[in-house]
C-alpha cells in the first residue's frame, strides 16, 4: 500500500482465535453477532491475524507494533514476525523506530525476546499512559514488565499528539488501553489511519453500541472508535485494524444511513 510516496506494508506474525462473542458484542443482544456471520467460521470462533506493519518513509523503517512472538497455545499463535519483514529484505538492525498502538501481548512479542532488545538500533515509541498502565504501575502483569522493561535504554515516551517520524503522527485514542494510539500516515494529500485496537473487527466500524470486552474503557473506546469512523466516512482516507481480515486496508462508507467497511 502506497500513501502518496510512503510505502505500508502488512507484517504478519501468526493468528488468533477468539469466541466472537466472548470478544465483541452488542450488550443486552446475545445474538447480535448472527447479522455479521460471514466473519466467522462454524464454531462462532472469529479467526484474526496476528503481526505488524513496516513503513517505509524517507530514511525510516517503522514498525507500527511488534506481532504476538514465539507463542503457541490453543487460541494464539506467533512466531513468522522477522521472516517476513526479511522477505521486505529487512533485517532486525535496519529498524530505526518501533512505535506502539499499545502495549497487549500479541503487539508487543518481538520488542524483546529473553530480556533482549529484537531491534538493536531502533527507538521504541509508546504513549506514556501505556507505559504506566502497563509497566510501572504497582499492579502491572509481571509477564509484561519482563517483556517490556527491557526497553528502557532505547525508549521514547509521548504524551501528546503530533509527529513521531515523517509523513507519521501519533493521535492519542485512549479507550482500549490507557495510552492506545491511533498512528495517521500521509503525504501529497493522501492518508492512512492504522488504528490499532481501538477497532479489533471491521464490524466495529458499522455497529455504533457494540463493545470489545478487552476495552478497558468502554465508553471511551467506543466514543474514540466512532469519532474517527464517522471522521473517515466518505472520504478516500484508508484504515486498517491490528487484526483486520489479511491486515487488508479499506474505507468507511455511508450507504442507507448505515456505516461500513469496504476493504480496497
Ligand atoms: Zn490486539
Amino acid at each position: 500500500m502506497k500513501v502518496g510516496s510512503i510505502e505500508i506494508l502488512p507484517v504478519v506474525d501468526g493468528t488468533g482465535r477468539e469466541l466472537a462473542t466472548g470478544m465483541l458484542n452488542r450488550p443486552g443482544v446475545p445474538d447480535a453477532w448472527a447479522c455479521h456471520a460471514e466473519q466467522l467460521d462454524a464454531d462462532g470462533v472469529l479467526v484474526f491475524p496476528l503481526g505488524g506493519f513496516l513503513v517505509r518513509s524517507g530514511d525510516r523503517t517503522v514498525l507500527v507494533d511488534a506481532g504476538a512472538g514465539a507463542i503457541a497455545n490453543d487460541r494464539y499463535t506467533g512466531g513468522r514476525f522477522l521472516d517476513g519483514l526479511r522477505g521486505y529484505g529487512v533485517a532486525p538492525e535496519d529498524v530505526t523506530d518501533v512505535v506502539f498502538t499499545h502495549l497487549h501481548f500479541d503487539h508487543v512479542g518481538w520488542a524483546t525476546r529473553g530480556g533482549r532488545i529484537v531491534f538493536p538500533r531502533a527507538t521504541y515509541r509508546v504513549h506514556e499512559a501505556d507505559w504506566a498502565h502497563f509497566v510501572t504501575a504497582p499492579d502491572a502483569l509481571p509477564g509484561a514488565v519482563r517483556k517490556l522493561a527491557p526497553l528502557a535504554p532505547q525508549l521514547e515516551l509521548f504524551g501528546s499528539d503530533g509527529p513521531i517520524a515523517p509523513g507519521i503522527d501519533a493521535r492519542h485514542a485512549p479507550g482500549h488501553t490507557p495510552g492506545s494510539t491511533v498512528y495517521v500516515v500521509s503525504d501529497r494529500g493522501e492518508r492512512a489511519l492504522l488504528l490499532g485496537d481501538v477497532v479489533h473487527s471491521v464490524v466495529e466500524l458499522g455497529e455504533r453500541d457494540w463493545e470489545a470486552w478487552f476495552d478497558v474503557d468502554p465508553a471511551a473506546a467506543s466514543r474514540v472508535r466512532n469519532e474517527i469512523a464517522d471522521e473517515v466516512a466518505d472520504t478516500p482516507d484508508l484504515v486498517v485494524g491490528a487484526h483486520f481480515p489479511e491486515l487488508a486496508f479499506g474505507r468507511v462508507i455511508t450507504a442507507g444511513g448505515d456505516r461500513m467497511f469496504r476493504a480496497v
